[in-house]
């Protein structure tokens, strides 16, 4: 029924050949069962450590995780999990288990699986074995916990965020006991180290349902980010905007492509707008600077969540700039590309783009056709290899030396010689250039 590569195949006969259980487990069964490639084959076994060290002599082996009964076999360049079964000890802290125990039927192993989908293991012999009822709820599209909701969300609370995960990214519901403990139990969250957070709101955001679960579980995503609580809600009083802050950020959400930057982009671009609003004498809402108040909102949550530097200075870049004025103008399209760089001004194009289908005002095609005539212009100039930057300048700053500039007229002098490439008064030519600087920058 299933069909399990060839190497992940060899992991579980060599366990078998050694008088041990093994099975594939958990993310590739479910996977599979949807009809979806699985990310990686984990395998779970009744062999102890000690008894894979013995089974795997001579494989290469990685001990990745030996006081939990993990360790990793590469074949082909292939890393395999293969985990002892394990039921965890007492949970006292809402995250780790104080010890783990090391047991000898799958089925023990499978009950301590935070939900159904997850927790059924299948061999090539022995078929599925799915104790919790898995299938039917792939079936029915649920997400439901293993055993009680309400104990296994204390165990752990990361299962709250995990819950919600997977239901955004396979379109699930999530039962309803499973909910009403998730929603009770949310503000354990806060005891979830910050970079496991990260990783489950990344893989929330970017699910196909994410709309639908920022929506229904907003409460729960509010306790890893309290930011959000003031859009809720928040009616914006402009003919610009159908919907309040928080329906906007979410509809936001939905209509950007689904990478991490630009869907933590768009979830923080408008959080700065409540404290930003006022209304006029006319009763029309207005957030000026919204974008600065949102990146320094930004700011603090991508340092919580410890997002690497690249990605949170992306992040803050895209929500500070956000509505910037953007034209399908070549020398307004060679400003920004020499203001962004090519990576950041594309984003922002999509940034806008969402930002636009998700205020309600405009009509889609109308938007569509915006964006493509940017991007086309984008195109025409990178094709062309036209000049946008200091760096393809055909002079540089030993160039204004020589002409006699000195500190920090030289960078002065540069900068008015783009500005006069990118306005078409002077080709980006050597020679051309150095006459234009003797007449403008020499005093
Ligand atoms: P992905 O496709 O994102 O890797 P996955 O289901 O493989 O999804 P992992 O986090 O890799 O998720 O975990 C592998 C398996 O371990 C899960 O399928 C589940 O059975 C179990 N598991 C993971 N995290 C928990 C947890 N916090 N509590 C209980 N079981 C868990
Ligand atoms: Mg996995």
């Amino acid at each position: 029924m299933i069909q399990v590569p060839e190497n992940a195949r060899r992991v579980l006969e060599t366990l078998n050949d050694h008088g041990h259980k093994a099975y594939v487990v958990g993310g590739c069964v479910r996977d599979t069962l949807l009809g979806l490639a699985p990310k990686d084959w984990d395998i779970c076994t009744s062999a102890t450590p000690e008894e894979m060290q013995q089974v795997f002599r001579g494989f290469h082996v990685v001990e990745t995780g030996l006081q939990h009964g993990t360790i990793t076999v590469v074949l082909d360049h292939t890393p395999y999990e293969v985990t002892t079964f394990r039921v965890d000890g007492e949970y006292t802290d809402h995250r780790h288990p104080d010890g783990v125990q090391f047991v000898t039927d799958v089925r023990q192993d499978l009950s301590r699986r935070d939900f159904t989908v997850n927790a059924m293991a299948y061999h090539p012999v022995e078929g599925l074995i799915d104790c919790f009822g898995g299938r039917e709820d792939l079936d029915r599209r649920v997400i439901r916990c293993v055993g009680q909701a309400e104990k296994r969300f204390e165990e752990d609370a990361l299962r709250i965020l995990r819950a919600l995960r997977f239901a955004s990214v396979y379109d699930f519901a999530i039962e309803d006991a499973t909910a009403r403990a998730a929603l009770k139990l949310k503000d354990t969250l806060t005891m979830v180290a910050a970079e496991r957070i990260h990783v489950e709101l990344t893989k929330l955001l970017c699910g196909k349902a994410c709309g639908r679960i920022l929506r229904e579980f907003r409460d729960i995503i509010a306790v890893v980010m309290p930011e959000i609580v003031p859009a809720f809600d928040f009616n914006q009083h402009t003919p610009h905007h159908l919907y309040d802050v928080w329906e906007h950020t979410v509809r936001a959400v939905e209509a950007v492509e689904p990478t991490e930057t630009l869907r933590m982009t768009m979830l923080l671009h408008d959080l700065g707008k409540p404290e930003a609003f006022f209304k006029d004498e006319a009763g029309v809402g207005h957030m000026y600077g919204h974008g600065r108040l949102s990146a320094n909102m930004a700011k603090d949550i991508t340092n919580r969540l410890r997002f690497d530097n690249a990605t949170r200075e992306r992040v803050l870049t895209l929500v500070e700039h956000h509505d910037i004025d953007l034209m399908p103008d070549e020398k307004i399209i060679k400003r920004r590309l020499n203001q962004f760089g090519e990576e950041a001004l594309s984003q922002l194009i999509s940034v806008r783009r969402a930002d636009r289908l998700a205020k309600g005002t405009m009509e889609e095609p109308v938007i569509r056709e915006g964006e493509a005539a940017l991007r086309q212009v984008m195109r025409q100039v990178l094709d062309a290899g036209e000049c946008f930057s200091l760096r393809q300048l055909q002079v540089n700053g030993r160039d204004m030396m020589i002409l006699g500039l000195k500190g920090k007229q030289v960078g002065e002098a540069l900068n008015v010689l783009l500005e006069a490439v990118i306005d078409g008064q002077v080709n980006n030519e050597h020679q051309a250039l150095l006459t234009f600087a003797q007449e403008r920058c020499l005093k």
